[in-house]
């Protein structure tokens, strides 16, 4: 049974009060008050994947994406994929949206955009960070694998670049990130290679083999680890190939990875 003391304390913190004496932090000459504990404003929530047949849910930290990864995707955007080092983008994480397998996920059209195009991807989720991460280790660092879909307002990431400005709008928007379950390495291995491939409405669109992509995911990994640290909880998704193209409210869109199930969308 609590004594009088914890209950006390108790609350003293329920009310947000606070038990130990402000604390004074110096640095750069400045001095700082700043008290012990902080009662928090309102509840962020934290995003989650789930992972395959488990109880477990992976937290997503930050979703950086690569652009123009396969040859033939970098020259329909009118680059020379010869010549160019990889470039990353992020997302916000609550761009996610999860869809289950052998579910049909409604994907809501999103405002501003009369061009609404699909980028089927492999992601890779991290559970082990790091700064400057060799090639040799950097799958170490990759805990699943997933399929995902870089939905992107093609027009306004086309009007923003031409205009020498940021195309984050074409990019970064609510609900642009729809993912499925997390697949383990445990069970399914690296994707090194195989089919990747999209439809629309039955009509396949997009497809490829994942060993086609020119910067390969432990690269990948390598070169993002000397821009920022990593950190668990990172995902990557790790590009598209060619033939990325429009969908309009009605259209389903399925997307494929060799031995992953299908990751299905309706736009709505
Ligand atoms: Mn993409």
């Amino acid at each position: 049974m609590a004594n009088k003391e914890q209950l006390s304390r108790r609350s003293a913190i329920k009310l947000g009060l606070g038990t130990a004496a402000a604390a004074t932090i110096t640095s750069g000459g400045v001095s700082t008050a700043v008290a012990a504990e902080k009662k928090i404003l309102f509840k962020v929530p934290q995003i989650y994947i789930p992972v395959v047949d488990q109880k477990e849910q992976f937290p997503v930290r930050r979703i950086y994406c690569i652009g123009r990864n396969y040859a033939a995707h970098a020259r329909e955007m009118g680059s020379d994929p010869t010549r160019e080092p990889p470039f990353f983008f992020q997302k916000p994480t609550d761009a996610i949206q999860y869809v289950a397998p052998n579910t049909v996920g409604d994907h809501q059209y999103p405002t501003l955009t009369n061009n609404y195009h699909y980028e089927v991807e492999l992601v890779a989720a991290l559970h082990r960070g790091g700064k400057n991460i060799s090639v040799e280790k950097a799958l170490d660092h990759v805990y699943a694998y997933a399929l995902g879909l870089d939905m992107t307002r093609r027009d306004l990431q086309r009007f923003m670049g031409d205009q020498k400005k940021p195309w984050e709008i074409g990019k970064s928007f609510d609900h642009s990130a729809p993912i499925g379950p997390l697949f383990p390495v445990s069970k399914v291995g690296h994707f090194t290679e195989g089919n990747i491939e999209l439809s629309v409405n039955g009509v396949v669109k997009q497809k490829a083999d994942l060993k086609q992509m020119i910067w390969s995911v432990a690269e990948q990994i390598a070169k993002l680890s000397e821009a920022n640290e990593l950190f668990p909880g990172d995902i990557i998704y790790s590009g598209t190939p060619e033939n990325v193209g429009p969908v309009v409210r009605g259209d389903v869109i399925r997307c494929q990875i060799h031995k992953l199930p299908d990751l299905v969308v309706k736009i709505v």
